[in-house]
């Protein structure tokens, strides 16, 4: 049976090449290749600074360290996120406080972050949830009034742009993953952008065990000798891993460009199908597309969106759900007495969000058959 998965990612002999090349180099981790993709994706997205590590979930970790949370500071996070958002928090002993979303676009409502501001609040995680960058410029306005950091998880934007400025750049820091659903992939594989050059400092160092200057460096200088100053993990990421986020990086303009425009055939194609409808885009938006995303309206097609999950998936249409509110989870109920009602329009918009297939390698064939299906089911089945 035909299978339109969701995301996908697309790995050409190209990218094949370039890591093969490392593996029979001298250097197959934490070489040169490292710093050169550090390079091109601190250029890409107009950061002073790029930092890769082991995956977005280390590099959400590697910002949280940057920035010194510590047992009893508050973190303002979007419940409407991947459990990553909120977990980095708890990793440095430090709280996560769920805030809710505007239902027309499901990104972290600036309004409520306000109301939820106390003396421990240290930073805002804005999610940049299916590519669509958050409003920034009212998120630091915020952040400046009362002397927050703002961390963007832009796991979902990397090629986006908000009032013309760069994803990547928008941010005290800002996180990024390449994971194969993701924009570029590196299998696994995180970067974090800054302009800040302390940050860049401890969170090299943090990668590294908490030890000042790593192995390349120490046989480039034919020196033994290394300090730990801090308690770090191992978050590196391989030279291989590089080559092919390298390779994949060059590829970026074309694949945003594809999710641009699988996404403006579905928003055309649904503008004239009732109970199903689209996301908004604000104005001053370049979209990224890592999802795309529809609201279905029970209460106009009379269908809910778990019969129309089940009929797209029995027809090899791979959608999706992204994602259960994160303050829903058991840990997060056990430990933090979260649960339902804490963020109301999250919750509602859960029961009715659907992930259609989006990714650089979808054909004009997959695309139309994704439409004509939703077209069809909801036609068929909407009660009368
Ligand atoms: C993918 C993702 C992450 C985590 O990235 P990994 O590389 O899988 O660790 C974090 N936040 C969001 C919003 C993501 O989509």
């Amino acid at each position: 049976m035909r299978w339109i998965p969701y995301g996908r990612q697309w790995v050409d002999d190209e990218d094949i090449e370039a890591v093969a090349e490392v593996l029979r180099s001298d250097w197959i981790t934490t070489g040169p290749k490292v710093a050169e993709f550090e390079e091109l994706f601190a250029n890409v997205v107009k950061a002073k600074y790029a930092i890769a590590v082991s995956s977005g979930t280390a590099a959400l970790h590697a910002a949280m360290f940057a920035l010194d949370i510590a047992p009893g500071d508050e973190v303002i996070v979007p419940t409407m996120t991947f459990a990553a958002s909120a977990n980095c928090v708890i990793f440095q002993r430090g709280t996560p406080i769920f805030v809710d979303i505007d239902p027309d676009t499901l990104l972290l409502n600036p309004a409520q972050v306000e109301a939820k501001i106390t003396p421990q609040t240290k930073a805002i995680i804005p999610v940049d949830y299916a590519g669509h960058p958050c409003d920034y410029d009212r998120i630091q306005e915020i952040a400046d009034r009362y002397g927050l950091a703002v961390v963007a998880d832009a796991c979902h934007s990397l090629g986006g742009k908000y009032k013309g400025r760069e994803v990547g750049s928008l941010a005290d820091l800002s996180v990024f993953s390449f994971h194969p659903v993701k924009h570029i992939t590196t299998g696994e594989g995180g970067m974090i952008t800054t302009h800040n050059e302390q940050f860049v400092r401890r969170m090299r160092t943090f990668r590294n065990h908490g030890i000042t200057t790593d192995h390349y460096q120490r046989e480039m200088q034919g020196s033994w000798f290394y300090e730990m100053v801090e308690l770090g993990y191992n978050y590196r990421i391989t030279d291989f891993q590089s080559a092919l986020g390298i390779s994949q990086l060059r590829k970026l303009d074309k694949w945003v460009s594809r999710r641009r425009e699988i996404a403006r055939q579905y928003n055309e194609a649904f503008v004239s199908i009732k109970g199903i409808s689209p996301l908004a885009v604000r104005p001053g938006i370049d979209h990224a597309y890592h999802l795309y995303i529809v609201k279905v309206q029970k209460d106009i097609s009379g269908l809910d969106r778990a019969t129309i999950y089940k009929e797209l998936r029995s027809r090899g249409v791979g959608v999706n759900v992204h994602y259960i509110p994160v303050h829903m989870h058991p840990f997060y109920r056990n430990r933090f007495g979260t649960g339902p009602g804490l963020c109301p329009v999250a919750e509602l918009a859960y029961e009715q969000i659907l992930s259609l297939p989006v990714y650089p390698g979808m054909k004009d064939q997959d695309v139309d058959y994704v439409i004509e299906n939703v077209k069809e089911i909801l036609s068929r089945l909407r009660k009368k």
